[in-house]
This record gives structure tokens, C-alpha cells and sequence, in this order.
């Protein structure tokens, strides 16, 4: 099953119904994006020589023709691998190379240095250029089976080089198919929007939405900007996205000074990084019951669990906040277990390593079958995250293997302390790493930023501390940052936290 045929089924069944839009002008009905997919499908073999498992790289921001070039890459059986546009052109390079990449799509075709990617890559322009009709070209998407590769996912790269992560047509299918089951409804009315880089999650949600025959709308920033979005919500209705939640407290903050509350807003599905309580409080408040949870990684890209919406906006329950702190249940199709540093299953209620099986799970690295064998074990993928199930199946996420503090012999959970921290009306943001500590092994040291930048008092966050969680979780050090170093995904970027930690160490010790 080639996912391209649900583009082809769409313009058979739907070939007047509004596609793509940029801002609110529709671009294309679905007749017109599939005949600009095979359009370019035949340039792509005709002029450039691209075959079946050829892999064509896209290092581009959000735009209609992001979606044309995909599905015209999967027309062909080749092989899509979308880099983050925000990348530097050297990091974008270096997936090029381990991609071992044909083709290369940018904005203008010009983003390269000559001899600055492999001889046989070559750089083209995705954008504004006319698309020639392909004739008789082949008018149905090329035959494959599910588990021929559609998509190397490069991992966002927080702790070093990123790798590519394998995904098939079949788990493209799979993931999306759980879409209208776990996390939302969808029908021809819908309007995506793409706010977040689309060689991410975002992109990976256009699956489900072209299969119902919805509309995809790319904002004319081609990024994330809170007012364009309440813009576009009200003009077009129907309107769901994608949003990290460093996007979701912009949205939050953005809406309560213009006074804008849901009008046209369906869906703001959120994960990818942890939502704090009080942001979710926040978010709730102002939007009411529009938001849902998902957790995934790229390795079973969107799909481990998801939290439903009833439960997030029903805040009258006594276990709200239990069951928002959790990311939910397993998605339909995957198996969850917690297992201990043997990879045996723990019960209900004891902290472990997140593992999953089922059909949206990776084929593995690429070419990297060292990687694999460490992530893919009996066929249940290592999540490297660490969290608990409780007896209904709601999973509790503390954080990453790596990220675990043990100061003393006890583990502290960097989670749990920002969770404290967060709800301190004057902490804006806040992210919690261990530092190496003769004493202790480790000590936990708490990154602050405060709201407005305002000064705060040290012993003003410990009196807070304390009086909500064991003392001994407690920071040992606050320093107080204007911003929280991220990557191009809003993720906080621990170990560059960690690194100035040890330079701050080495400094003070050097003579
Ligand atoms: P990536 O593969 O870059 O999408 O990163 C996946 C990682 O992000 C996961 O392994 C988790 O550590 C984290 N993550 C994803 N979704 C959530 C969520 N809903 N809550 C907390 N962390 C999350």
C-alpha cells in the first residue's frame, strides 16, 4: 500500500473540494494537487532520474508545494526526507550525505555553495516554478508493499547526531488510521494548519486529512505566529494544528492580551515536550475543550498514547490533575509496557523504561544498525523514556532515561521539581538538570527564567519548594537565565544547560 494513493483516491472521489490554501486563498482543489503531484512525479524521473527507493530531501519552510513534493516523491516509490528548515545549512549537509540523498529541494534552488553537497546530489527549487501536466504518465501511484520506506524521520538530535529513522508506507497508514480513533475526529469540513516545521509532526498529520478529503492551509509567515493563527481560525473555521507546548503558553499569552477565545479553533493537539500543569491550566481556561495530548516520538512517529479532550477540559474531576499530568492512553494499535534495566515488564505504579510494539513502530536507523539493535529489542521499540502506568492504563511520563538526576542514592525526577517550580506565579520557565556533586553523586540545579525577566529571590523559590515536595528533591543552585537554550523545535536543550554547568566548573577550578 503506497500512502500516495490516498491523494489519488481523493481527487477521484472529491476533485472540486478546496486542498490547499495559502493563508485563506485556496491554491489548489484536490483534481489540481494531484495533478501537480504526478506533474512533478514525471519531472522527478524524466529530468533527474529519480527511481523507485531513491531518497529526494527537502530542506524547505511550510509551503503548498511542501505537500506536492512529497506526495509526488511517494508516487514515484522514492523516498522523502524532510529536514528542519531551521537547521543550518551544514547540519542539512551532513543528513544530505547520510541520506545519500539524489535530489534536494530548497526555496530557490541556491541555499548550497557549489561543492558544498555530494557530486551526485543536486540542489532544485521547490518553489515558484511552473508545473508541466504529465500527460498519460503514470496516473496511479507507484505499487508497493506496506513495508517499503516512505519517510527517513531525522531525530531532532538533542544529545548528538541525529539519525534517521526508517518509516514505511505501512506505518504512515497505521499511525494515521489511529488519528480518528485516539486523538480526533475528522471530516471533509476540517482545515490543518501547519504552524510547526511540517519535516516534523505537523507534516506527519496531513496524512488522515487528505484521506477525508479536509483542507491544508499554510500560513503566510510559513511558521508559527499566535495572531496569523487566530486570523486564519476565524476566516476558515474548523481549524486544528499541531503545536508544541512552548507554542501552546505563546497562544495562551497572545489570546489573553487580544482577547481572542477559540472562535473557528477545532483541535490544538499538543506534545512532544512535557505541558506543565499550570500552562495546561492556563490553556484550558482560555480555550476550553479544544485541547488534546499526544505522545510520540519519531520512532513510532505521533502514535504511543494520547489523552482525549473530555478528560483535559473536564476539570471539575477530582483526579484532573493526576490524570493531565499523565499523556494518556496507548494509542489502538500499540502495546505498552514498563520495564526495568533488565527489560522485564514492572508492574502498575513502578517507574520504568517506556517500551512499544505494534505497526507504526521504525524499521530501525539507517545505516546504523548499531543504533538499532540497541532501540529495537524482541520487536518492542525502547522508548529511552522513563514513566509508569497506573492500574487504568493512563501512562505518567517522568522523564528521559538520561535526564534522571540520582542525588544521594534517590532518584529525582527533573520533571516532578519543574512541576513545582512552575506553578510559582513568577517563573515564567524553568528546566531542571543534575550537576556533578562530590557529596551527593549529583545535585539538582534548577534554570529559571522569571516572568518579564523580573528579579526573583532565591530563598523566595525555596520556601515554595519546600513546602510542596521532599526537601531533598529540592535545588541546590538556581541561576537565572533571560531564555531557555532550545532546539529548532522548541525542545530545551538539556545537555547545553549541563555543558555550562561544567564550564562554569571548570572555570572556577582552572588556576
Ligand atoms: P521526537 O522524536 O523529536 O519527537 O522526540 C520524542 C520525545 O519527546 C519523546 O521520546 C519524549 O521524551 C518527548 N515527548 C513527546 N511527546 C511528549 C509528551 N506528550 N509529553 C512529554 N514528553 C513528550
Amino acid at each position: 500500500m503506497n500512502i500516495a494513493n490516498w491523494l489519488h483516491a481523493a481527487a477521484q472521489r472529491w476533485p472540486q473540494r478546496p486542498a490547499l490554501f495559502e493563508g485563506t486563498r485556496q491554491v489548489a482543489d484536490y483534481q489540481g494537487f494531484a495533478a501537480n503531484v504526478r506533474g512533478l512525479a514525471h519531472e522527478l524521473v524524466h529530468e533527474h532520474g529519480v527511481e523507485p527507493g531513491d531518497r529526494v530531501a527537502l530542506f524547505m519552510k511550510n509551503c503548498c508545494e511542501y505537500l506536492e513534493l512529497m506526495y509526488a516523491v511517494w508516487w514515484i516509490g522514492a523516498v522523502v526526507v524532510p529536514i528542519n528548515c531551521k537547521l543550518h545549512r551544514s547540519e542539512a549537509g551532513w543528513i544530505v550525505d547520510n541520506a545519500q540523498a539524489r535530489v534536494i529541494f530548497t526555496d530557490d534552488g541556491q541555499v548550497f555553495a557549489p561543492g558544498e553537497l555530494a557530486l551526485n546530489c543536486r540542489e532544485l527549487a521547490g518553489r515558484g516554478r511552473e508545473v508541466e501536466g504529465a500527460g498519460d504518465h503514470q496516473t496511479t501511484p507507484y505499487l508497493c508493499k506496506a513495508d517499503h520506506l516512505a519517510w527517513l524521520f531525522y531525530t531532532s538530535g538533542t544529545t548528538g547526531r541525529s539519525k534517521g529513522v526508517m518509516l514505511s508506507h505501512g506505518n504512515l497508514v497505521a499511525m494515521s488510521l489511529c488519528y480518528p480513533l485516539d486523538v480526533d475526529a475528522v471530516s471533509a469540513k476540517d482545515a490543518v494548519v501547519y504552524a510547526a516545521p511540517m519535516s516534523h509532526g505537523a507534516g506527519l498529520y496531513n496524512f488522515i486529512h487528505v484521506r477525508c478529503g479536509a483542507r491544508h492551509v499554510l500560513p503566510q509567515s510559513r511558521g508559527f505566529n499566535a495572531d496569523e493563527l487566530f486570523e486564519l481560525a476565524t476566516q476558515l473555521g474548523d481549524v486544528t494544528l499541531f503545536a508544541a507546548p512552548t507554542m501552546v503558553k505563546r497562544m495562551v499569552e497572545q489570546a489573553r492580551l487580544s482577547g481572542y477565545a477559540g472562535e473557528g479553533l477545532k483541535t490544538i493537539v499538543y506534545g512532544g515536550a512535557p505541558m506543565y500543569l499550570a500552562d495546561l491550566q492556563a490553556a484550558v481556561s482560555t480555550f476550553g475543550p479544544r485541547l488534546v495530548q499526544i505522545y510520540g516520538q519519531g520512532e513510532s512517529p505521533m502514535t504511543i498514547s494520547a489523552l482525549p479532550r473530555e478528560l483535559i477540559a473536564d476539570r471539575q474531576r477530582p483526579d484532573w490533575a493526576r490524570i493531565v499530568s499523565s499523556v494518556g492512553l496507548a494509542h489502538s494499535c500499540v502495546q505498552l509496557r514498563v520495564l526495568d534495566a533488565q527489560l522485564c515488564p514492572l508492574a502498575a505504579g513502578q517507574p520504568g523504561q517506556i517500551a512499544v510494539r505494534g505497526p507504526t513502530v521504525m524499521h530501525g536507523y539507517w545505516r546504523n544498525e548499531a543504533a538499532t539493535r540497541e532501540a529495537l529489542v524482541d520487536g518492542w521499540l525502547l522508548t529511552g523514556d522513563i514513566g509508569y502506568l497506573d492500574d487504568q492504563g493512563y501512562l505518567t511520563l517522568t522523564d528521559r532515561c538520561k535526564d534522571v538526576i540520582i542525588s544521594g542514592g534517590s532518584n529525582v525526577y527533573p520533571r516532578e521539581v519543574e512541576e513545582v517550580l512552575a506553578l510559582h506565579p513568577q517563573v515564567f520557565e524553568v528546566c531542571v538538570v543534575g550537576e556533578a556533586d562530590a557529596e551527593w553523586g549529583e545535585s539538582v540545579v534548577a534554570f529559571v527564567v522569571t516572568r518579564d525577566n523580573q528579579p526573583l529571590d532565591e530563598r523566595s523559590l525555596t520556601a515554595w519548594f519546600i513546602e510542596r515536595m521532599a526537601s531533598f528533591k529540592k535545588p541546590k543552585k538556581y541561576l537565572f537565565l533571560d531564555e531557555l537554550p532550545k532546539n529548532s523545535y522548541g525542545k530545551v536543550l538539556k545537555t547545553t544547560l549541563r555543558q555550562r554547568l561544567q564550564e562554569a566548573a571548570d572555570t572556577v577550578v582552572a588556576p
